[in-house]
């Protein structure tokens, strides 16, 4: 092997941080040249862009209004479910409490 610096799986686990500009000045360079060695790296790299692209793309839209209400509708289930959860949860708390309190 004749690449320096770090390895694949070092170069990937940094590869997050080295996009978001999150990581100092050296260890970028370090990346970065590994990544121009690196095609596996590099496609790895590569593929992380055009996912973000696309995510921040279908971000700055703003969702059509039937999307909107089915999510919002969604959430308000999933909130009603959460909130049914709970109060079985109490009712079965009460029921055990009310049993452990009637024997003798
Ligand atoms: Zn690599």
């Amino acid at each position: 092997m004749t690449c320096e610096g770090p390895d694949c799986g070092e170069a990937l686990q940094n590869l997050y941080l080295f996009i978001d500009h999150e990581i100092d000045d050296a260890s970028c360079d370090e990346i970065q040249t590994h990544l121009d060695d690196c095609s596996t790296c590099l496609s790895a790299y590569d593929l992380e862009q055009v996912v973000r692209k696309l995510v921040s793309r279908s971000c700055s839209e703003v969702a059509p209004q039937p999307l909107r209400e089915k999510v919002l509708e969604s959430i308000r289930t999933v909130q009603v479910q959460i909130g049914q959860a709970e109060v079985t949860r109490i009712e079965t708390q009460v029921t055990y409490t009310e049993v452990r309190r009637t024997q003798p």
